[in-house]
């Protein structure tokens, strides 16, 4: 095993529970992640010791909290190489930085420009671009699947000259597959189209580089990666980012405001309007810290050992069906699956009897679901504190659950 597991157990205390009689086995984090005492202890401080506004005041306090603002700002830089810190804005997670992108989309969309999006793409980087769509007359077009991955041939297919936006999700939070989102960028930027990547399931698990990517923007939120909820990040190139208009406007992202009109701050100030997370940013940058220590390619090989360790399992179990690539190396921490003859709700409430903490449903990525012609799946998710004892619990919760049911 690449991490060094009941060390990093030890910093999540919540993980040391009982749930239904069972000791809790807590496989989803594609939903959100369980936060570190680093982290908690970082967001702690923060209110006890150094609780100001930022950006604003002169005193002793409110430096030290825009300092710690301004320091988590440049950790997520460093984190996935942005070049400049003008280019990282915080928002509230993956949502609000695809919205927006979308609202700027439409500052430049035409009726009969065409945006490229694929079905496996999270509501959220879904609903924005029908909205920029419906508003500007624009075209939105899906690229599909094939043998359970975005199928590169549609997608040369449908990115043309008439494509303005191409926006694809790095790793899906259903099928788990890793998209190539760097060849994706550079098909995007052959026909003079914008890059945008959903970046919500790769951050938290594999070495992010913007640069490397050549993405223009790039969408993550906090709390999958260890952090708090209600903190995200838009990476944007600066360029674009100077012709993107405020999406808020008000306190904090103005230089001088008149009675009729007002000039904005420069980046990345321009677009953080009103008074901010800051605690969460703060949290955010100890998740960074965090991360950084145990290494990013530690994380995605760690997830990988699980990986090859619990398919062929999971594979054995008859009238189990798995979604996805079926090359463990082309998929991060996430499988998605279903039992014949039993709707997943009831699985994962047979595998909750059982302290095994999977989601079921839609994932928010109803298109999908549609497309493989499913009511939902159930889906089990790992992270840097999940164990093969944790792997050999879910099969053999699932093998309970079947036994249960008589499927
Ligand atoms: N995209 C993907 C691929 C996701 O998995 C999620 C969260 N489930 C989101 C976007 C939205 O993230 P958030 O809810 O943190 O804004």
């Amino acid at each position: 095993m690449t991490l060094e597991i009941s060390k990093i157990r030890s910093d999540f205390q919540i993980l040391d529970q009982i749930v239904n009689d069972e000791p809790l086995v807590y496989l989803d984090s594609a939903a959100t992640t369980q936060k570190p005492r680093q982290v908690l202890d970082a967001i702690r401080a923060y209110y006890e010791h150094d609780n100001a506004n930022v950006h604003r005041g002169v005193h002793t306090l409110a430096e030290r909290a825009t300092a710690d603002y301004e320091a988590s700002r440049d950790k997520v830089r460093a984190f996935i190489n942005a070049s400049s810190r003008k280019e990282v804005l915080f928002t509230r997670g993956t949502t609000t930085a695809l919205n927006w992108v979308a609202k700027f989309a439409e500052q430049i969309l035409q009726p009969e420009d065409e945006i490229v999006i694929s079905i496996m793409e999270h509501h959220s980087n879904i609903i924005p671009w029908q909205q920029a769509a419906a508003k500007t007359g624009a075209i939105l077009k899906f690229v599909y699947l094939k043998d359970g991955e975005l199928d590169m041939v549609d997608l040369r297919d449908k990115v043309t000259n008439k494509t303005k936006f191409v926006s694809i999700t790095h790793v899906s939070n259903v099928l788990g597959v890793i998209n190539p989102v760097k060849e994706i960028a550079q098909i995007a930027h052959e026909h003079g189209a914008i890059m945008v990547v959903d970046g919500a399931q790769s951050t938290p698990h594999m070495t992010v580089d913007v640069q490397d990517l050549d993405c223009d923007f790039f969408a993550l939120s906090g709390h999958k990666m260890a952090g708090p909820t209600g903190i995200g990040v838009l990476y944007g190139k600066e360029a674009l980012l100077n012709q993107m208009n405020p999406i808020e406007f008000g306190g904090e992202m103005i230089d001088f405001v008149y009675e009729q009109s007002a000039t904005w701050k420069e980046l990345p100030w321009k677009f953080e309007a009103g008074t901010p997370n800051i605690a969460g940013s703060i949290g955010l940058g100890a998740a960074v810290d965090y991360l950084t220590e145990i290494g990013l390619d530690n994380i995605h090989q760690h997830e990988q050992d699980l990986l090859n360790y619990v398919m062929p399992k999971l594979r054995e179990i008859e009238g189990l069906t798995i979604y996805g690539p079926e090359d463990n190396q082309r998929r991060g921490g996430v499988i998605a699956f279903n039992l014949d003859g039993l709707h997943p709700h009831d699985v994962a409430t047979a595998l909750d009897m059982e302290g095994v903490a999977v989601r079921a449903g839609h994932h928010c990525a109803q298109p999908l679901i549609d497309y493989l012609g499913l009511p939902a799946t159930a889906r089990a998710s790992f992270y840097i504190y999940n164990t093969f004892a944790d792997c050999d619990k879910l099969v053999e919760a699932i093998k309970l659950t079947k036994a249960f049911f008589g499927v």
